[in-house]
């Protein structure tokens, strides 16, 4: 887990700060109330992921602090009292994260979304593009001192090789004049095949023309030449601060609040793309719909809760198990479907049969140790039918006659079967 290292003289600060940064992040916080504490710390531990500091302590009243913690190499956020010429000129050239108020407790809360800004900006792939070595150094220094991951190239053809091996590049920061291909054309490449909410393009331009020539074409954003680091560090950071918020909003859209799998409405979307391409490519593939025996007895047995952890267990196992293109959905309470890509009948029902021997095996711990099992009942559908909602209902009939038919078991084909 990551460790911040936090800095002030003030008791109030450190606890309110610490206890906000741990409860909106992953990370653990270490305090310190003088920079002789601080300076013990960091060489005990040099490995602090990011250090908030207060340049005013009882022993220490200048820069040493912050310049401490640059020579070790940890990123820092400075706190100041107030925000003055002199702050400006002190800060500004230095190689920290950026330098905040914090004064009120707004400009506490400041501070926490500004860390948790640049903990995801940890996670998050910039590609500078960009002929000039100079600019790319520059661009590279700005982008690390939000602590982005940045990789760089100096034309555009050599950019898409590298966007091509590196699939979580969410940020492309684009030049306009380039050799072989402007920043426009090069965005034009880009947008075939990803849209503004996969990968992001800033542009950069030296003219207000090729600006709105970028956004015209899909850039989520651009900066004019000359620029200041605070104009080109605030563009970038909030074009990553909206493509999380809109990917956030996709999740909340199309997966499944308990289990994290798929919802039925992904489902329908995703696999119904699925479905036409299996159509026009004859290509094979089955849909399975699977639901829980006897749920409601585990339900009225052991509580709603283990009820839920039962429905969890079944979405792991399943998602664990399936191909990488394959869909598993949550269909409704404690009944799920799968949607298996290039795939033979007989392949399909070997699969699911060996899902249903899996699930009949899985135990399930209680807070107690108690251990409970339980199995499921799976219908298979991949005979071709002409529509998604034909395959669906297909696979669902088949599952109604696995249940009349006894339970924990799969069926995939209802001819030669009798019933009793
Ligand atoms: P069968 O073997 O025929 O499938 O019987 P069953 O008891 O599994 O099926 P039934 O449809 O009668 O009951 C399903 C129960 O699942 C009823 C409902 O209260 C419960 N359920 C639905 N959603 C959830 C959920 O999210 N969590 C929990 N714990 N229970 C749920
Ligand atoms: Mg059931
Ligand atoms: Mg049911």
């Amino acid at each position: 887990m990551h460790k911040i290292l936090l800095v002030d003289d003030s008791k109030t600060v450190c606890t309110f700060l610490s206890q906000k940064i741990q409860d909106t992040l992953d990370v653990t916080v270490d305090i310190a109330h003088t920079y002789a504490e601080a300076k013990e710390r960091v060489e005990k531990n040099p490995d602090y992921f990011l250090a908030l500091l207060d340049v005013h302590l009882p022993d220490m009243n200048d820069t040493t602090m912050v310049d401490f913690m640059i020579e070790h190499d940890i990123p820092s956020l400075v706190m100041t009292g107030d925000f003055n010429e002199n702050t400006f000129k002190t800060f500004s050239k230095r190689n920290i994260i950026d330098y905040v108020l914090k004064e009120t407790p707004e400009s506490l809360n400041y501070i926490v979304s500004l860390i948790s800004r640049v903990y995801q900006n940890s996670m998050t792939k910039v590609l500078i593009v960009d002929d000039s070595i100079t600019v790319r150094s520059q661009l590279k220094y700005f982008l690390n001192s939000q602590l982005f991951e940045v990789l760089s190239a100096e034309e555009p053809m050599s950019a898409l090789k590298i966007i091509e091996k590196n699939s979580d590049i969410k940020i492309i920061i684009s030049d306009y004049n380039m050799p072989n291909l402007n920043g426009v054309e090069f965005l034009k490449i880009i947008r075939r095949n990803f849209s503004k909410n996969k990968i992001a393009v800033v542009g950069i331009s030296t003219d207000e023309k090729s600006a709105i020539a970028f956004l015209k074409y899909g850039a989520n954003d651009f900066v004019i030449k000359p620029f200041f680091k605070e104009e080109f560090i605030c563009r970038v950071n909030n074009t990553a601060e909206s493509l999380e918020n809109v990917n956030k909003l996709e999740e909340i859209a199309n997966i499944d609040f308990l289990t994290k799998v798929s919802n039925r409405k992904y489902f329908f979307e995703k696999a119904g793309i699925y479905f036409e391409e299996a159509q026009n490519k004859k290509t094979p593939y089955a849909v399975a719909m699977i639901d829980i025996d006897n749920f409601k007895l585990v339900n009225d047995t052991y509580g709603h809760a283990v009820g839920d952890d039962v429905i969890k267990a079944l979405a792991k196992i399943l998602r664990d198990n399936i191909k990488g293109q394959d869909i598993v959905a949550r269909f409704g309470g404690e009944e799920f479907v799968l949607y298996l890509k290039d795939i033979s009948a007989e392949a399909a029902s070997k699969f699911m049969q060996s899902m249903c021997q899996k699930i009949s095996e899985l135990d399930i711990v209680l807070p107690d140790n108690q251990q409970i099992n339980f199995t499921v009942s799976i219908g298979v559908s991949s005979e071709k039918q002409t529509t998604l909602n034909e395959q669906i209902n297909n696979a669902d009939e088949l599952l109604y006659v696995a249940k009349k038919s006894g339970k924990n078991r799969v069926i995939d084909n209802v001819e030669n079967l009798v019933l009793a």
